[in-house]
């Protein structure tokens, strides 16, 4: 990723499933990787559109390519003390879960896990005079009312704040220090936890709430006898499902979901699209928690990768064509 560039945009394109072979579905979306598109044909009129990106993941992608050039380069600079955001948009189902943390049982570790590995590594390689304070926090944007995962309790919404010395941060959040990659994955693990029971007990609540992940870096390190201290952080974040939420006879608090989560990544949509464009002066950042809660590791002297995933199966064609538009407006 060059310097200059602040947000990259990449898709990434699951294989079919098991079940979905057995159905013999067809595959309507094609990975172009050296020209950087992706081109999805309409199931019923056989119609095809183009769409290009910073960079494309087709079906046959590993983890560790995807690490390597969307995630690699991120923690590096968080390492340096910039703030940085990694996002999976897509329709549940698509595989945001299992970009950002993988499927341990077969050792296809995701994004996360390996940048555990990745911080770690180059804390333990770095010079005896550099002294690093590790931290995460591991919370949810459910109905626009944040929740603590690493500390959960239902009745128990944090609220955003800004301050000085803090800038924007949500009050009471637990910042755990860690200080190994096995102690970070057991943090995400409980956390991840947290959203597991709740998806049975609320009916796949995890597909509606937003999870984010914060790793905190802190270095001090002694400069010709006077202390230097540098701060990065790095957010990743596991968004909500885009599928379109039906709002025809869906009455209360289904309704207050579907609406919500529509607003928070049409938001997240507009930030991302007012920082590529460049001249745009006002960001939009305030309206949604998720942006206001992110909005110092967006832009500036931040970096974002939103990697978009989506299903090559021909039932999916809408959902899809949708995050790809999502995803090139972002672009
Ligand atoms: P989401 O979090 O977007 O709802 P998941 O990450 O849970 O979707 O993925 C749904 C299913 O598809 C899971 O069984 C997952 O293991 C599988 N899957 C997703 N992406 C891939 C991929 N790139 N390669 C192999 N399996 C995948
Ligand atoms: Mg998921």
């Amino acid at each position: 990723m060059s310097s200059l560039e602040t947000v990259k945009v990449v898709v990434r394109v699951r294989p079919l499933l098991q079940i979905e072979l057995n159905k013999s579905c067809q595959i309507v979306v094609d990975s172009d990787r050296a020209q950087s598109q992706i081109i999805i044909k309409n199931p019923k009129t056989s119609a095809t559109k183009i769409f290009a990106y910073d960079n494309i993941y087709p079906q046959d992608s590993s983890q560790e390519l995807i690490y390597d050039e969307t995630a690699f380069p991120l923690i590096e600079q968080v390492i340096e003390g910039y703030n940085g955001t990694i996002f999976a948009y897509g329709q549940t189902g698509c595989g945001k879960t299992y970009t950002m943390v993988g499927n341990p049982q077969k050792e296809e570790q995701g994004i996360l896990p390996n940048s555990f590995h990745h911080i770690f590594g180059c804390v333990g390689e770095s010079s005896q005079n550099k002294k690093f304070l590790i931290r995460c926090s591991y919370c949810e944007i459910y109905n626009e009312e944040i929740r603590d995962l690493l500390n959960y309790d239902e009745k128990n919404k944090l609220e955003l704040l800004e301050s000085k010395e803090k800038g924007i941060h949500v009050k009471g959040l637990n910042l755990q220090i860690v200080k190994s990659a096995e102690d970070v994955a057991n943090a995400m693990e409980m956390g991840n936890a947290h959203r597991v029971t709740k998806q049975t007990q609320m009916n796949e609540r995890s597909s509606r709430s937003h999870a984010i992940f914060t790793i905190y870096i802190e270095t001090s390190q002694e400069i010709s006898g006077r202390e230097t201290i540098r701060a990065g952080k790095i957010n990743f974040v596991d968004l909500a499902g885009s599928e379109r939420q039906k709002k025809t006879g869906v009455v209360g608090d289904r309704l207050k979901e579907a609406i919500e989560i529509n607003l928070s990544l049409s938001a997240l949509g507009n930030v991302i699209n007012a920082l590529v464009d460049g001249n745009v002066t006002h960001i939009p950042y305030r309206d949604s928690k998720l942006t206001r809660l992110l909005q110092d590791s967006l832009g500036g002297n931040t970096k974002t990768v939103m990697i978009a995933v989506v299903s090559p199966a021909d039932y999916n064609y809408e959902e899809s064509l949708s995050t790809l538009r999502y995803a090139s407006r972002a672009k």
